[in-house]
């Protein structure tokens, strides 16, 4: 008897995805945050940017690790590195900007969470495949912001 094939579940979509974990520094502080993340303090960062694609290129690769960082590692220095990542309305933005010191403004409050998702638009934006990144603000503490639907 030929077997029922509407009782056969689908193959699963495949995928393949790569990793590259790219390091820099940063400060911040959470306004209306009620432990000591709402002084100005910083962190030794790590970003893990996720790329993914179902089917590998005429290399057999989802995407060359020296792309993902020539484009991550680029903007992360140009924009976020031993930079004070606030919030627009922060008031120590006026007095820290005055003073010369390189700050880098958000609208939300600058939380792993936000920082995540700002990488990940920043990385779709450049063109990058991007499926996922995680913001690792210490060794135990991160924050994963996943492309829509994916
Ligand atoms: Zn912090």
């Amino acid at each position: 008897m030929a077997p029922d094939v509407s009782d056969t579940p689908p193959p699963p979509r495949s995928r393949y995805a790569v990793t590259k974990r790219i390091e820099f520094c940063y400060g911040h502080r959470l306004i209306d945050h009620d432990g000591p993340c709402r002084h100005l303090h910083g962190h030794n960062g790590v970003v893990e940017v996720e790329v993914a694609a179902a089917s590998l290129d005429e290399r057999d690769m989802v995407c060359d690790f020296a792309e993902i960082a020539r484009v991550v590692k680029g903007w992360l220095d140009r924009e976020l590195d031993h930079r004070m990542i606030l919030r627009r309305d922060d008031p120590l933005v006026a007095p820290l900007s005055a003073a010369g010191e390189p700050v880098y403004l958000v609208d939300e409050n600058p939380t792993a969470e936000c920082l995540a998702r700002l990488v990940y638009e920043q990385m779709h934006r450049g063109g990058l495949q991007v499926s996922r990144v995680t913001l690792w603000e210490t060794p135990s503490s991160s924050a994963t912001y996943t492309r829509p639907g994916g």
